[in-house]
């Protein structure tokens, strides 16, 4: 099967530059918080990418990094670094912060049926590639040191092979609109970007280095263990639209240095999420946290949603466009996906009859062109839904498939639904129901009780026990286990 690029309109062959294989590298969390909407787009943008590339025969290396070190508040190079803050507030090891949040991120990914990738690695395990690759930097004239810290010269960089390549930015522009931030005297030009930060003596996380004990600064990992696990030159660099300025631009500028030539063959981003049409935000009260939404439990949600309702909502949008949450998307979501799991258990049911009134072979033709299409994934939903329409006519007997179509259908309606868009069957939506009866029944022994009706409370524990469900009063409230 021919393979077009799937990042470009154009009829471009995605070509593999190392032979036979993708590389892949997406910009990862940095964990010092709870996962929220945020994190849950890209890693669903980038797996659907992984699952569909292995699909049509590709060997695919997904590189996810995890910023554990680095990140300073406010993405600029001055501010006191997001994980150590946390920790100081925590009184926890940075470490220890660290730790928490991957395996929390991790659980919530897992929910959402995101792989994960081949590599994960960490920015605090990669300090001699960053400042190997600082010292390539420094030999070829694009940085400097000031008491301790090192930075990239933007400006001499401008000169040579112009800025801005990926954001459009504009260095003189730049110029104008930065402001002149504490400790940015060490700074021969405001757009100048850190590589290496001397630390302070409050400073925990800090490296030995040639330029002083200190920490690497955010953008250079990524360029460091990109190199390391793909190659000078690789595929396909993803991460979120707000990664571009001026994360994803200071990489181009360190590569392009470091390696001669700009290290990505196609740069993939994908749009941000808003709430009731607001950016999210812990200072505008919208700030909703992937397991508040699976249990329902922030103020601003009508009730809980399902991790493959979510999924499915995301994947409604192209990844390039914007996705607004509300509680009516969601619930309309949830609808549409009742209708796409409803018709897929059809497809066993189904009466094969002589001859087929409609072209299967050209609609799972239309599945694939919806994915090499920019992988629109709107637009395979719709492909989805035109399924679930024949589906429905060859049930009612309004129209006639032959066993070799219905056979065809079924096998791609379920590749298209449950391995490329990764949604899971609908055992996990069981759960949920499980979940809400249960929630039910411990409510109406709660009455029971409430009205002294013990008779009816003990018939309630009985009956449960019976069929294998134990409940238990602890402290925390009533809980239970199968
Ligand atoms: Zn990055």
């Amino acid at each position: 099967m021919q393979i077009y690029n799937t990042l470009s309109k154009q009829k471009e062959l995605l070509i593999p530059i190392i032979s036979g294989r993708i590389g892949l590298y997406v910009c990862g969390p940095t964990v010092y918080g709870e996962p929220h909407l945020g994190h849950a787009r890209p890693a669903i943008t980038f797996d659907v990418l992984v699952r569909y590339l292995t699909q049509i025969g590709y060997k695919v290396r997904y590189v996810r990094n995890i910023t554990d070190v680095g990140h300073l508040e406010n993405d600029a190079d001055e501010g006191e670094d997001k994980i150590e803050k946390k920790a100081r507030i925590e009184q926890l090891e940075p470490m220890e912060v660290a730790q928490f949040y991957i395996d929390s991120y991790h659980r919530a990914m897992d929910k959402l049926n995101v792989l994960r990738p081949s590599i994960e690695p960490r920015a605090s395990g990669h300090i001699m590639e960053q400042i190997e690759m600082i010292e390539k930097i420094m030999e070829k004239g694009y940085a400097y040191t000031s008491n301790g810290s090192v930075y990239f010269d933007v400006p001499k960089y401008n000169a040579a092979y112009g800025y801005g390549k990926l954001s459009g930015r504009v260095l003189d522009e730049l110029l104008v609109n930065t402001r002149t931030l504490d400790g940015q005297e060490e700074k021969c030009n405001p757009a100048d970007f850190a590589l290496w930060k001397k630390a302070g003596e409050e400073h925990i996380m800090k490296w030995r280095s040639p330029w002083s004990i200190g920490f690497p600064g955010w953008h250079i990992e990524c360029t460091a263990m990109s190199t390391k696990y793909l190659g000078e030159y690789f595929d396909i660099h993803g991460g979120g639209m707000d990664l571009l300025f001026p994360h994803h631009e200071s990489e181009v500028c360190q590569a392009t240095v470091a390696n001669g030539k700009g290290s990505v063959k196609y740069w993939m981003h994908n749009n941000m999420i808003t709430i009731n049409g607001q950016k999210m935000g812990k200072s505008l009260g919208n700030f909703i946290t992937l397991n508040q939404f699976f249990t329902g439990e922030h103020p601003m949600l009508k009730r809980a949603y399902s991790p493959m309702t979510i999924r499915y909502f995301i994947l409604q949008a192209h990844y390039r466009g914007t996705v607004d949450f509300s509680n009516e998307a969601l619930m309309a979501a949830e609808k549409g996906l009742q209708k796409l799991y409803a018709a897929e258990k059809l497809l066993d049911k189904l009466p094969e009859k002589e001859k087929s009134e409609e072209n299967i072979t050209d609609w799972v033709q239309r599945c694939y062109d919806a994915m090499n299409d920019d992988m629109n994934t709107p637009r395979l939903i719709a492909e989805l839904f035109d399924a679930v329409r024949i589906i429905n006519s060859v049930k009612e007997n309004r129209i006639s498939l032959t066993k070799e179509d219905i056979q065809l259908m079924k096998v791609n309606f379920r590749l298209f639904f449950f391995d490329i868009l990764g949604l899971l069957p609908e055992q996990s939506n069981d759960n949920n129901i499980t979940e809400g009866l249960m929630k039910l029944i411990i409510e109406m022994r709660r009455e029971a009780k409430l009205n002294k009706n013990w008779m009816m409370a003990d018939a309630i524990r009985n009956q449960l026990a019976a069929i294998g469900i134990t409940i238990k009063d602890t402290k925390e409230g009533v809980t239970w286990e199968i």
